[in-house]
């Protein structure tokens, strides 16, 4: 076979990707028939294809290319570190630099005392991580029954066994035997979908409560972890009413429950602070981390744990870590992105400039005559696509059939946004400029 570059042909690449290549959360079918868009480079906020298109990526690749495409400092970063040590584990009492640089520097950057740092490949792992986590700390207390966490419905933490029961999505249920025994979910704070009459902050006590419901109903004593996004992002960026969080934060204080917040999305930067816990006003007992930790140049993820978790944790052998786990390479890369977030001021110059300015535009596309609402937080947004907006109506085509099409709307005018059933959704680069932001805008109108 020739040696295959981007100098083939398309429809040869294409041809060849749909034989041999099983993609995820796809229809593999899909790619026979027409053929996968092949991305070959990409700078700053663009990708390029294989057609030689320029493409705006809205979606920062899956959320996580957060201080945007071709950063040399990361390419460098990721040599240095293959050349002086480029593998070692941190098991059987062995450690290495980027591990440790990288875990006190996220303990000096994560709020509160979460002070410790468990690494992972991914974000599905490090949320398996947390479920072993959890339940061997109640166990470590003598309270092995605190074996059952709860998480919501249409939540996204992953695909794995553990993860994937976590997360509330049926299509992920409906497969594989999922969902592993004792976890529990309760609804989301979706107020425009499901709110009906109520006003969202009515709607929001409402949703919280829920999960005081599910407490008493299980037992207290049984229950050992809740774990929530503090924005939920894959389930169509769902922001809660204001009053959604301080009545979970309530609650979980009330019962002693851990509290987990998933920060995979809403982590680095994202809402426009350093982690979505901030901006939401929560104080979590653990934080998942990844994506937008090494913005998507390699592949790490992990768990910070505050220091009565890992006080009590200490104590025992933990029978739980990857070949991975903080990978010399990945966390060396990772630092060095933290480096540039924090150098470079990207939070704040989200946070102060660039997010308003993306609201001010996104917001408008409410006037749109099929857009229900337009809601965004720093960086991560979305719109409800309706055939009637007053009455919040859904279409009744098969859900996400709209959206399905808008997505291919935007794409064929080089624009790449996400949808979740007829949601649309945008989560940029960080590093978009407000006139990358109304080119955005424009090619999604
Ligand atoms: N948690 C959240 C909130 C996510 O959005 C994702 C992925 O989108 C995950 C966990 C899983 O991360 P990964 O795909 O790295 O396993």
């Amino acid at each position: 076979m020739n040696k295959i570059t981007n100098h083939m042909p398309t429809a040869q690449l294409q041809a060849l990707d749909a034989a041999h290549h099983m993609h995820p959360f796809s229809t593999q079918n899909d790619f026979a028939t027409r053929g996968a868009r092949v991305i070959t480079s990409a700078r700053g906020v663009f990708l390029r294809d294989s057609e030689g298109q320029e493409i705006l990526d809205a979606m920062a690749g899956l959320w996580c290319v957060n201080v945007g495409y071709g950063r040399e400092e990361l390419v460098e970063a990721a040599a240095r570190q293959m050349r002086e040590l480029p593998y070692y584990n941190t098991f059987f009492m062995t450690t290495h630099i980027p591990a440790i640089a990288l875990a006190a520097k996220l303990a000096e950057l994560a709020p509160g005392d979460l002070n410790h740092v468990f690494f992972a490949g991914s974000g599905s792992e490090a949320n398996d991580t947390n479920i072993r986590m959890v339940r061997t700390y109640w166990a470590e207390k003598g309270q092995p029954e605190r074996n059952v966490i709860i998480a919501r419905w249409n939540g996204y933490h992953g695909s794995s066994m553990g993860s994937g029961s976590l997360g509330g999505m049926v299509g992920i249920h409906s497969q594989g035997g999922l969902p592993i025994p004792d976890i529990l979910h309760i609804g989301q704070p979706h107020w425009w979908a499901e709110g009906g009459e109520m006003s969202p902050e009515e709607f929001g006590l409402m949703r919280a409560r829920e999960l005081e419901e599910k407490i008493l109903e299980v037992g207290p004593e049984r229950v050992g972890a809740f774990i929530a996004e503090p924005v939920q992002g894959a389930g169509g960026v769902i922001i809660p009413p204001d009053s959604y969080w301080p009545e979970i934060q309530r609650i979980v204080d009330k019962y002693g429950i851990l509290l987990i917040a998933d920060e995979v999305i809403c982590g680095f930067g994202r809402t426009g602070n350093w982690f979505g816990s901030q901006t939401l006003d929560i104080r979590p007992h653990i934080m998942t981390i990844a994506k937008g930790l090494s913005s998507g140049y390699q592949p790490i993820g992990g768990s910070i744990v505050c220091d009565e978790v890992a006080g009590v944790l200490a104590a025992c052998e933990f029978n739980h870590g990857y070949t991975y786990s903080g990978h010399p390479v990945a966390a060396a890369v990772a630092l060095e992105n933290l480096r540039i977030l924090e150098e470079e001021r990207i939070v704040e110059t989200v946070h102060d400039e660039t997010a308003p300015y993306l609201k001010q535009k996104f917001e408008s596309l409410a006037d749109h005559p099929m857009v229900g609402e337009a809601r965004i937080v720093g960086m991560m947004g979305s719109i409800a696509l309706t055939p009637d907006k007053a009455a919040r109506a859904k279409f009744k085509a098969d859900a996400g059939t709209v959206g399905y099409i808008t997505r291919e709307r935007c794409f064929a005018n080089n624009l790449i946004m996400r949808h979740v059933y007829d949601r649309m959704i945008v989560s940029p680069p960080l590093v978009i400029s407000k006139s990358e932001i109304d080119l955005l805008i424009q090619r999604a109108w």
